[in-house]
């Protein structure tokens, strides 16, 4: 028998496959059957490429374009408050943001100079780091995909599904294999995963995205992806992975649950091709907004989605396992932190992930001037350098100061994210990127008397999508227009209070009068801080 769903839903049922429901409910839907997102490549190099924008098909354009990391920009010059009114066609610019991923975040020194070298050329010195560990680019021209692709694809990178409903980049830790603090290193199955299943037919029609992490440090948000395998010691079986399914954010928040299962590390890529094939084949495809797994796990419960794991899809049990220990502070690997092996690793925050191709480029070779070849990004926007000798170290970091990437950042800088905003998003009602660094600049004067023991963290999102995480920062910040003191609609934000992950995983409060201008951000941060420094008691921090 099939798992249970609530009988109205069943009634009408929720576009399952595995119950029937094959028809397409959807518009998306009915895209993807007409034609897999992969095959769209192939478009884009014949055809597309060769005659310019205005040939593409509106179905890959708006579609299944993404399945390659391309999406179109939003047109310069269309304001936050005009967009109401407009049809989504309208704000189309004729450049794409193009995605790479960059699974586990790792990079040699050799593919971060590619990717600045792109980004000069093609880009417009476009770059910013996500909190996926991908790089971003803007003002992509699509004749230049193809040149694009032999490049990255030449030094074995790939924006294959990285947007689209897909399985997007994997999640690893920055410091996997060097951190001193690792039992077990689990870059193998990001690899595996990745070679066996991205670019595969199997899982190219998901019912949206699913997005995954692996990481033995609790380092990569594992509360709020689809799936995550996180560090746990077995008191019989030793290190392993504990599963978590069923976290995400934007509209409905759903903190992920523990499926109670402990997974050696030669297993995770197949458990994970079941808990993607359990999405693929029970996930909601009916109503677009209910069709990521959180909801399905929401409606069956942790229980009922293991047994269905177990029974229909690995034809056994799992091995029962403990939950990890919590860790006291948010880990964001910023400074100077010793290996494993001696050597040392150097976090940086850039502002907000803001880079540019040409600071791409100067970090390479900063990097190699360090003795060193490896570089990571992280799942908070910053950047890692790896296996930096002890007396390369201070050269390296007052040459990454000159660049912009701090290894000593204010608590404000460390601690502030932005998502991508108007500048570039078709999605967004305001701007954030610009706004968040000018918001850290302002921080860094206002409160440079107060200095939290824990960085508090300020996420800047341009709309409710919570691409930045509106809802797992101290201060979080969902971008809508607002009514100013004089009456005006101006760009502004919803603020959510004393979210978290980690030690404080939990959304934060949405008071429905806790909206301020953009414009005031500045003061109203000020004086929250500022209060939470007066008021506080004992070693309380501020999610509680
Ligand atoms: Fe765009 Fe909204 Fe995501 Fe920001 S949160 S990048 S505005 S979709």
């Amino acid at each position: 028998m099939p798992p249970s769903t609530p009988a109205v839903k069943r009634k009408r049922g929720e576009g399952q496959w595995k119950l029937g429901h094959r028809e397409p409910l959807n518009p998306n839907e009915r895209t993807k059957k007409d034609d897999d997102g992969l095959n769209v490549r192939a478009r884009i190099e014949n055809v597309y490429s060769k005659r310019g924008f205005d040939s593409i098909d509106p179905a890959d354009l708006r579609g299944r374009m993404r399945w390659w990391g391309l999406y179109t920009q939003r047109r310069p010059g269309i304001d936050g408050g005009r967009t109401a009114a407009l049809e989504p066609e309208e704000l189309d610019d004729s450049y794409f943001m193009l995605r790479v991923r960059l699974d586990g975040g790792a990079l040699t020194t050799e593919q971060l100079r590619a990717l600045g070298g792109i980004s000069q050329t093609y880009a417009r010195d476009t770059a910013d780091v996500t909190d996926r560990q991908n790089i971003q680019y803007h003002w992509i021209d699509i004749v230049d995909m193809p040149a694009i692709w032999a490049k990255l694809e030449g030094l074995g990178m790939l924006t294959t599904e990285a947007c689209g409903d897909t399985p997007r980049v994997v999640l690893g830790s920055p410091v996997a294999g060097v951190s001193a603090d690792e039992v077990l290193d689990p870059t193998p199955a990001i690899d595996a995963i990745v070679d066996r299943y991205v670019g595969d037919p199997k899982f190219s029609n998901l019912p949206r995205k699913f997005k995954s992490a692996i990481s033995w440090q609790q380092d990569v948000a594992h509360e709020i992806n689809d799936v995550s395998f996180i560090g746990s010691v077995h008191p019989e079986h030793g290190p392993g992975f504990d599963v978590w399914v069923g976290g995400g954010l934007s509209t409905n928040p759903k903190i992920a649950q523990r499926l109670g299962a402990w997974v050696p590390l030669d297993e995770v890529p197949d458990v994970w091709a079941g808990i993607i094939s359990v999405f693929r084949d029970y996930g909601y495809r009916r109503l677009r907004h209910r069709a990521r797994i959180k909801f399905l796990v929401a409606d069956w419960g942790a229980a009922e989605f293991r047994r269905v794991l177990e029974d229909e899809y690995l034809g056994r049990s799992l091995i029962d396992g403990p939950a990890p220990a919590t860790p006291e502070r948010p880990i964001d690997h910023v400074g100077v932190h010793r290996q494993v092996d001696g050597r040392n690793y150097v976090g940086v925050a850039p502002a907000s992930g803001r880079v540019s191709g040409t600071t791409l480029v100067a970090l390479a070779d900063a990097v190699e001037k360090a003795g060193s070849g490896r570089v990571r990004l992280t799942a908070q926007q910053k950047i890692v350098v790896l296996d930096v000798a002890d007396d390369r170290v201070d050269a390296l970091v007052a040459r990454l100061n000159t660049l912009g990437l701090q290894a000593d950042p204010s608590p404000w800088r460390r601690a502030t994210m932005a998502c991508t905003g108007i500048e570039f998003c078709k999605l967004a009602i305001v701007e954030t990127k610009e706004r968040a660094i000018r918001l850290v600049e302002e921080l860094e004067k206002r409160l440079s008397d107060v200095v939290p023991e824990h960085p508090i963290s300020i996420h800047l999102n341009g709309c409710p999508n919570s691409c930045a995480r509106t809802q797992v920062a101290d201060i979080g910040l969902k971008g809508q227009i607002v009514t100013d003191t004089d009456g005006n609609q101006v760009e502004g934000f919803q603020v959510h209070l004393g979210g978290g992950l980690g030690l404080d995983s939990g959304f934060g409060r949405k008071l429905r009068g806790l909206k301020v201008t953009s414009a005031e951000l500045g003061d109203y941060v000020d004086r929250v801080v500022r209060r939470f420094a007066a008021q506080r008691e004992g070693d309380e921090r501020f999610a509680q």
